[in-house]
């Protein structure tokens, strides 16, 4: 009998719900298996980045099995054709999954499913990539949550009877050599020329990052620390919980039993940390709580993949009223030369580390919607082509909490003022100086507003604005009006 255990978003061995399945219904006969999907390789929103932390996640899983008598098997080309192939040439009983909620995500798995049940083979997929999925939380009235708030309290009352499943004990047998077996390539092999220095993958460095984040202080101190990008304040786990590197269920019990928590009742639905002073571990569960409650809205509202969730808003007239002008502001916004230091800082972090923190992010995309008017779908793909952690549903969630088209929305009135923001959450400037050189000598007093620096200042620090470094593209307060008289013409 052999089995296949299908690895996708799942690219671990610790507590991965469908392989632990797999392994202990055929008693260790189990088929590793990765495709290499070619039509999501050739994909509009691939990134090398990803591609790249995605390829050292398969060596280090290849290198694990191997300690267990068994290896990856890597094969090249589309799904459903490498499943026909497969039917054949192994006859398997059964190919486990863990689940994956994106529209595309679902209609390939469903196409699966319907291939090996039509050839006698049983699809088993198993949920593994969020505590809870698709129906499990609902409303009173029994509809999905489209509000954070009540969505974290129920996501809370009922986890405190979750935990991760390590087991290890695994004998498995050599799979056998599979027709179009290849051995797992480089980014460049398949054609990706990287020019970002994204962060090591693989579960080791995962393991490696939780550790240290739950022993230091900053798991303690999250809830204060957060928000300041030039702290190292925040776990940098992302592309492990987006490639599965890491289960969300052994973070969660991280930082579960960091705060002490007490197992919520069913009355008091809100669990309560036993210390104040650990309310670093309650924010932090908070945002791995986030990222389901982006799953489950993408999962029930497919729409919102596409296009706006809150559909009034698909009456924004988005833009300058000149294509040539929006094509230079966008261009401007992506190389990080807007002459606005911190969406400046934040855009070269993302160009050259493929990643950036959260408050730059929410900074960004308010500046690309609401300072430069341009549609969140053209940040929400750039983002895609260059985060190394880039998600559907985080990114779009993300993206349209920003431009007030999403659910539980920043409301379309509240436009960030990316000076006001980069003064309280960049205070020193230390972050603006480390990823804009031409700001490197500019004091704190203008780091902020490098355009008020008197010309001699601007001289001597080798920043001249217009010169050296760029010019304001826009004016703030003008481009703040314009945006709420563009979203109130919509509604
Ligand atoms: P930590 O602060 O340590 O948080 C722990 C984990 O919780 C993260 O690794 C992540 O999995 C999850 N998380 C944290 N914040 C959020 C959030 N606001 N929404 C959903 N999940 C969250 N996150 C992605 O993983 N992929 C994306 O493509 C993505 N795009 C974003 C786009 C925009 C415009 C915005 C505003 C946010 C986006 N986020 C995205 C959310 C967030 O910025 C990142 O998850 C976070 O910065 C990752 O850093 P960390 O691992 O150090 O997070």
């Amino acid at each position: 009998m052999t089995v296949i255990h299908w690895f996708r978003r799942d690219l671990r061995l610790t507590d991965n719900t469908a392989f632990n399945a797999a392994v202990r219904e055929s008693g260790g006969d189990v088929l590793p298996l990765f495709i290499l999907d070619s039509a999501l390789l050739a994909g509009k929103d691939v990134a090398p980045a990803r591609v790249q932390f995605m390829l050292e996640s398969l060596r280090e899983l290849d290198a694990n099995l191997k300690k267990h008598g068994s290896r990856l098997v890597v094969v090249r080309g589309k799904p459903q054709e490498i499943f026909t192939k497969l039917l054949t040439e192994l006859k398997p009983t059964t190919v486990y999954w863990n689940r994956d909620y994106t529209p595309t995500a679902r209609h390939r798995d469903a196409q699966i499913a319907e291939l090996l049940t039509a050839n006698g083979c049983e699809p088993k997929s198993h949920k593994d990539q969020v505590m809870w999925e698709e129906d499990e939380l609902l409303t009173g009235t029994k509809k999905p949550y489209t509000v954070f708030t009540p969505y974290k309290k129920s996501w809370l009352a009922r986890t405190g009877t979750v935990s991760a499943d390590r087991f290890s004990d695994y004998a498995l047998k050599a799979p056998a050599k599979v027709e179009g077996e290849i051995a797992i390539p480089s980014a460049k092999d398949l054609g990706f020329t990287l020019n970002q220095k994204g962060p090591k993958g693989g579960e080791a460095e995962a393991q490696r990052l939780l550790k240290a984040f739950a022993e230091s202080e900053h798991l303690d101190r999250y809830n204060t620390d957060r928000d300041f990008p030039g702290l190292e304040g925040t776990s940098r786990l992302s592309p492990h919980l987006r490639f599965g590197t890491v289960s969300p269920r052994v973070c969660y019990e991280m930082a579960a039993k960091n705060v002490n928590y007490v197992i919520p009742s069913r009355q008091s639905l809100t669990p309560q940390s036993t210390d104040p002073n650990k309310a670093g571990g309650d924010s932090w569960i908070s945002e791995l709580i986030w990222r389901e409650f982006y799953m489950q809205v993408l999962y029930h509202f497919p729409h919102a993949d596409k296009g706006n969730f809150n559909k009034t808003y698909d009456a924004v007239q988005w833009g300058n009223g000149s294509e040539a002008k929006d094509k230079a502001l966008f261009q401007a916004w992506c190389e990080g030369k807007t002459g606005f230091p911190i969406v400046d800082a934040a855009m070269r972090q993302l160009n050259q580390s493929a990643w950036m923190h959260n408050r730059c992010r929410m900074i960004v995309a308010s500046f690309l919607t609401k300072d430069l008017l341009i549609d969140w779908r053209l940040g929400e793909h750039y983002f895609m082509q260059k985060l190394v952690d880039g998600d559907p549903a985080s990114n779009n969630g993300g993206w349209q909490w920003a431009a007030s088209t999403g659910t539980d929305a920043q409301p379309y009135f509240r436009v960030f003022n990316p000076i006001l923001q980069s003064q309280r959450f960049d205070p020193k400037g230390d972050y603006i100086r480390q990823w804009v050189p031409e700001l490197a000598r500019v004091s704190e007093e203008y780091i902020h507003e490098p355009w008020n620096m008197p010309p001699m200042l601007q001289l001597t620090t080798n920043c001249v604005v217009g010169k050296t470094y760029p010019a304001r593209i826009v004016d703030h307060a003008v481009q703040k009006d314009k945006a709420i008289a563009m979203f109130k013409a919509a509604k």
